[in-house]
């Protein structure tokens, strides 16, 4: 999908900090982060949305949460927040599927 800004970033048409790539998956800092380590991770493959990727495929679905827990051990996290907004109205604003791995500083709970 080439108006997709996400997919542009696994293209390399659109620069991003990689922090990760697979065959399958992709992670990079986000441009705007909400936290001291704000990375996302999402599908080589354009789906719009975790649900998708969930219906579609097992080992993607797998692969993105893998790639997560193996990055916070990386960074040597004791804490961290994954997020997924699905839906305009949960606050998706990029229609690539993708998770937010966050962690850094104290997190409220119930979510905003
Ligand atoms: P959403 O709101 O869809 O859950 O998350 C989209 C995320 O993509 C936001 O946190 C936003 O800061 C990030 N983002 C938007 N445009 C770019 C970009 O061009 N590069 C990077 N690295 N992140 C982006
Ligand atoms: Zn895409």
């Amino acid at each position: 999908d080439m108006d997709c800004l996400f997919c542009k970033i696994v293209s390399g048409d659109i620069p991003a900090t990689i922090i990760k790539k697979t065959e399958l998956i992709t992670a990079f800092n986000d441009i705007t982060p909400q936290a001291p380590t704000h990375v996302l991770i999402i599908p080589n493959k354009h789906f719009e949305n975790i649900g998708e990727v969930s219906i579609a495929d097992s080992k993607l679905t797998s692969e993105l949460f893998k790639a997560a827990a193996d990055i916070a051990s990386e960074y040597g996290l004791e804490s961290y927040r994954l997020n997924i907004n699905t839906g305009a109205g949960a606050g998706q604003s990029v229609f690539h599927a993708h998770l937010h791995l966050l962690a850094g500083r104290a997190f409220a709970w119930p979510p905003g």
